[in-house]
């Protein structure tokens, strides 16, 4: 299996490679196979990514809104002609299977771009009458952006950053998670080809350092990063050296609760959404999974028989419904919170170990009768673990569910339209959902409260984040001065 990119990085509208940094692998995670190999960013790739970022942005910066629009709105179109390759790498580098990134990866950022690229011409400022005199404001680009990307959506996040930087008249250097790195290398390639500036968009790769190295540079105004709460926490104290704009969209530990009047076979495909796809490394999932008293056995019964129906195996295969985890790593830490959940007198209901073979595939796994101070009830595990809690009232579940530092999402399944709604009101989270879970379509905002993140990503709360406002004030009479 092979998907070696023509070179590791991609500034100013070509690949470039730098052998002396440091060598990376990329694995197929369904097999550990090596699939290509690339090398990390040298000082002299970050400097050259930031000197064409610069100078790109000026460019950019002077195309009017519509033709800056025109090119994302293209890249969106030759994304979608380009799907099922772009697919494959995304399966490659992250083994989710084919079946979920034909239709939820390159298809989610090409919808970005061509959202974005839509706005772009609507991204104004205002007309603010005083009495005779005036002030207007002008939407300005901050300058240079920073993206920094996890491992579960590579294609996706590249873009979601991406498309509304450039609508609003930045750049951007991208650094992919080294877990990860192919797929965003491809979005510049067709930014390039649908016609943007060289440089607007370049992609370096390279581990904690080289983000680190990018988001501390004065030349940069902007950070946009997907990644745990710990690393949000050290990149935002990074960017506050400098006084950078950040958007932050970390990590969850989001509550899914399931009252008694529920349709249960909805309810449980909301389950199966918020705790198996992408094999549970999703950010927004509804981990904890409280249910009423009285439908609890029934739910676990049909949970664990809809598990049933799991197809796991090669990625690539189009029936295959359950990938590996993204790497070895991340299945260790996952088996390791699995041995805490055991040990901390959880019930293991289904799964619990991972797959002998080659890969690092892990059993989807549920747990019945956790408790609120169980570990794997505390903390974001990022794997296929659903926890099964047991609550009697609103009123009690709502602060349990609450009861978290995350705020990144919440849902809640019932058939009481006023209770859904009242709830969804309650939630301390970004992202609510009544009767559904895991959606994140590009016209509505997507972020977290506390610890779960700053800013928004997507619609347009998005170019809040990627603009300044310049305010002008106009005198149309002569300046009254007391002296
Ligand atoms: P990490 O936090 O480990 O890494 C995120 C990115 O930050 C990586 O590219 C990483 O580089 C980079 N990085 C690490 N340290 C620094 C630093 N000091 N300065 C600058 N950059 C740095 O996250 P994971 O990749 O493990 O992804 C999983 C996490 O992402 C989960 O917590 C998940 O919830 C969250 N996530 C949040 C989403 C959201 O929208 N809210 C969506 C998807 C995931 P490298 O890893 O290459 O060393």
């Amino acid at each position: 299996m092979h998907a070696q990119p023509p070179a590791s990085h991609y500034i100013n509208g070509q690949y470039i490679e730098d052998t002396k940094g440091e060598k990376i692998a990329v694995m197929y995670p369904a097999n550990g196979e090596v699939i290509a190999e690339i090398h990390a960013a040298t000082p002299d790739i970050i400097e050259q990514a930031l000197v064409s970022a610069q100078a790109a942005q000026k460019v950019w910066a002077e195309y009017s809104a519509t033709e800056r629009g025109r090119v994302l709105r293209c890249a969106a179109d030759i994304m979608r002609q380009c799907n099922d390759l772009l697919s494959e790498i995304e399966t490659l580098d992250t083994g989710k299977p084919i079946q979920e990134t034909l239709v939820a990866d390159a298809t989610s950022g090409a919808d970005a771009l061509e959202y974005f690229g839509g706005l772009a011409a609507s991204i104004t400022g205002e007309y603010i009458p005083l009495g005779g005199n005036f002030a207007y404001t002008i939407r300005q680009p901050l300058g240079v952006c920073v993206g920094i990307g996890a491992w579960n959506y590579p294609t996706q996040i590249a873009c979601w950053k991406g498309a509304p930087a450039l609508a609003c008249g930045n750049s951007m250097i991208f650094k992919p998670s080294e877990t990860t790195p192919l797929s965003a290398l491809k979005v510049a390639e067709i930014l390039t080809e649908a016609g943007a500036p060289d440089g607007l968009y370049n992609v370096i790769q390279g581990m904690g350092e080289v983000g680190h190295a990018l988001v501390s540079d004065p030349r940069v105004a902007k950070v946009s990063l997907t990644g745990s709460v710990p690393t949000g926490k050290k990149v935002y104290a990074t960017a506050a050296q400098g006084m950078k704009h950040v958007t932050m969209e970390l990590g969850g530990k989001s509550p899914l609760i399931i009252f008694d009047d529920a349709d249960i076979e909805n309810a449980v495909s909301g389950a199966i959404l918020a705790n198996f796809y992408s094999s549970g490394q999703v950010c927004s999932n509804g981990t904890r999974v409280f249910v009423h008293k009285n439908i609890r056995e029934k739910f676990i019964a049909r949970l664990t028989a809809r598990l049933e129906n799991i197809i796991i195996g090669d990625p690539l295969d189009p029936k295959t419904n359950f990938g590996p985890m993204a790497s070895a790593k991340q299945r260790a830490i996952v088996l390791d919170y699995i041995r805490k959940g055991i040990d901390e007198g959880a019930t293991l209901v289904c799964g619990g170990h991972a797959i002998e073979n080659s890969g690092y595939f892990i059993q989807p796994t549920v747990f019945s009768d956790v408790t609120d101070d169980m570990t794997i009830a505390r903390e974001e595990i990022f794997g296929p673990v659903l926890s099964v809690l047991e609550f009697s009232d609103e009123e009690e579940v709502i602060r349990r569910a609450n009861a978290t530092e995350f705020g990144l999402a919440a849902g809640v399944f019932t058939q009481d339209l006023t209770r859904a709604h009242r709830i969804a009101a309650k939630f301390a989270a970004g992202t609510c959902y009544i009767n559904t879970y895991n959606i994140a379509p590009v016209e509505a905002p997507f972020g977290g409260s506390k610890a779960s993140g700053i800013g928004r990503e997507n619609s347009k709360a998005a170019v809040e984040h990627y603009t300044e406002r310049k305010t002008v004030f106009v005198a149309t009479s002569p300046v009254e001065a007391p002296f």
